[in-house]
């Protein structure tokens, strides 16, 4: 595939001017060096987007966006990379030269490519499976009462994964896949002895697609009852992250954007039955709750999402974090109360029942409203304890609302349940919202899937820190590379491991090549270098913050030896935490 060369990109960058493409689409005013204004990508009424004409980057200190002129072309006219090129190219006259890229870029598209068909194979092998083997004649029973018909379970691709241990093992290497492709892809996995096996067997598979239809994973539901997890899902792979992806989304996408909204259950089956009956702007969950990574997919197809799943047994946090992303993006979640005992794909199979849905859909109210009835119901308001407790628990779910006409609704509601002012109720609002300081979160695995960007206002300490440090890293490149090598895995956050992976990769020009396919990375990149060109380095500052990492990653070794019960080593790290508090106060010292 011929490439556009890397000289005419720069060319393309050189002569767009991203303060009037970006200024099509809000009002820019100019602010210093900078142009701030209100940001086009989230809801705000305070400017905290800015653009630096200068370095030709945009940055929302808000939602965390961030990138170049054809970033901002891709995102805000969703274009693609080449498309956004050729359109800026287009409109600024520069001419693009082509040439041929990149021989490894092109492997591992290759590779990918390969990969994308072998699961392709297997899902068309277990859907073939399901209707031709006898093997499978009891799951075909029991999709059938479920009321699933053969025209939507073949629309989705449904499937039957054979008893045997080996079936996917044997044929992909027959097709010519090796045993490292199909662990690759989570079809084979190890038992204790080292011996490879297939990870699904005897179940219903479910094919997981991307928005493109490309299958990334399944979901298995067990056939037999002493087969243990009910339900198995792909494990974690470089192409499946469960808590980004949307069971049926490919299926969905034109009733979505037709309905104007999204509806959101919990099973596979759910989502068939739902299709079957009409109610196509479907997709489900693979797991309780929606995760922050899923509202941010929907959030860019939609601007109405109803969760029709059990929202009262879904985890409090994981509902908060939920609200507070659609909350920054624009987007109204909802919760349709489903009768108890009863699930979705069941009352659509019924008389009527596709009416009886769509009723429950469309009175659907706001999660904030639901989490906050769902604790007045449950408190005894003759009890000042419980009056109390049932304030601190909806304290968080009005706080993440943000100032609005609703939430002063929900406010006045809850004020006369409970007895109280409406302005004590705002004080504990207020009281509960996590201080500017940061409460630390709970460490993110390293490798996980990256999270979408975060307010500015919910990072951590560490990752402020840990921002400055790298931000002047870029400021001052010679001290850069020291600190970039003295950084360790210990002392970051999964974000700022990141980041120091690319800066270590591109020292010199850390913007100049944005990764396009990286939302979170290239908003990240460009807050740095925007920040290392506002905040004024040094020397002793690098020093200060580096140690103050280097602190925290000793606190955290000190209580894992303290939780391991190993004394002996706890007691030396504790001596060289202090020897390390002096350290940081002579350099304070000296900074200040
Ligand atoms: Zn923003």
């Amino acid at each position: 595939m011929a490439l556009i060369s890397p000289d005419s990109l720069e060319r393309v960058k050189q002569a767009a001017d991203i303060v009037e493409v970006i200024s099509a689409h809000t009002d820019l005013r100019r602010a210093g060096a900078r142009w701030t204004g209100l940001c086009p990508f989230h809801e705000e009424r305070t400017p905290s987007f800015s653009v630096d004409g200068q370095e030709k980057l945009y940055h929302c200190f808000g939602c965390g966006v961030g990138g170049d002129v054809i970033k901002f072309v891709e995102e805000k006219e969703g274009l693609g990379f080449a498309e956004a090129v050729e359109s800026l190219a287009d409109r600024y006259g520069v001419e693009l030269e082509r040439e041929q890229e990149d021989p490894r870029a092109e492997a591992r598209r290759q590779q990918r490519r390969r990969l994308e068909q072998l699961l392709d194979r297997v899902a068309a092998y277990y859907a073939s499976y399901l209707w031709e083997s006898s093997e499978a004649s009891k799951a075909r029973e029991y999709l059938a009462e479920r009321g699933l018909g053969e025209e939507a379970l073949r629309g989705f691709g449904v499937g039957y994964a054979p008893s045997a241990w080996d079936k996917i093992l044997v044929r992909g290497q027959q097709a010519g896949f090796s045993v490292q492709e199909l662990h690759g892809v989570g079809l084979v996995q190890k038992n204790r002895d080292g011996r490879d096996y297939d990870r699904f067997r005897s179940r219903i598979m479910f094919p997981i697609r991307d928005r493109r239809g490309r299958v990334l994973g399944f979901g298995g539901r067990a056939m037999r009852s002493e087969q243990g997890a009910k339900y198995v899902n792909t494990a974690e792979t470089d192409f499946f992250h469960k808590s980004q992806l949307l069971y049926g989304v490919d299926k969905a996408k034109a009733a979505i954007a037709r309905a104007a909204r999204a509806v959101v259950v919990e099973g596979y089956t759910d989502v068939l039955a739902l299709h079957q009956a009409g109610v196509e702007e479907t997709v489900a969950v693979m797991g309780t709750a929606i995760t922050g990574e899923q509202v941010a997919a929907l959030s860019g197809m939609v601007e109405e999402v109803v969760l029709a799943l059990d929202a009262d047994s879904a985890g409090q946090e994981a509902m908060l974090r939920a609200q507070r992303m659609a909350a920054g993006r624009k987007m109204r979640l909802r919760v349709a109360t489903m009768p108890a005992g009863e699930d979705p794909a069941e009352m659509v199979a019924a008389e009527g029942g596709a009416e009886r849905f769509r009723a429950l859909i469309d009175a659907a109210v706001e999660l904030n409203a639901f989490q906050v009835g769902l604790v007045l119901d449950r408190t005894d308001v003759a009890s000042p304890a419980e009056r109390d407790r049932a304030l601190s628990e909806v304290a968080p779910v009005l706080g993440a609302m943000g100032e609005t006409a609703s939430r002063d609704d929900l406010v006045r509601q809850v004020a006369e349940r409970l007895d109280l002012e409406p302005a004590m109720v705002m004080g504990r609002i207020v009281a509960a919202r996590p201080a500017s300081g940061g409460a630390e979160q709970a460490p993110v695995r390293a490798g996980a899937a990256p999270a979408p960007p975060r307010r500015a206002a919910e990072l951590t300490s560490r990752e402020r820190r840990e921002r400055a440090l790298l931000a002047m890293c870029i400021a001052l490149p010679d001290e850069g590379r020291e600190y970039l090598g003295r950084l360790t895995d210990a002392h970051l956050s999964p974000t700022g491991l990141r980041a120091v992976a690319w800066l270590r990769e591109h020292p010199s020009d850390p913007a100049s090549n944005l990764p396009h396919d990286d939302g979170e990375l290239s908003g990240l990149i460009t807050e740095l270098v925007m920040l290392a060109h506002d905040e004024p380095a040094s020397r002793e500052s690098m020093e200060l913050n580096f140690l103050l990492l280097e602190q925290r990653r000793l606190e955290g070794e000190i209580a894992a030896a303290g939780e391991r019960d190993d004394y002996e080593r706890r007691a030396a790290l504790s001596r060289d935490r202090a020897v390390l508090v002096e350290q940081i106060a002579r350099t304070q010292r000296v900074e200040s």
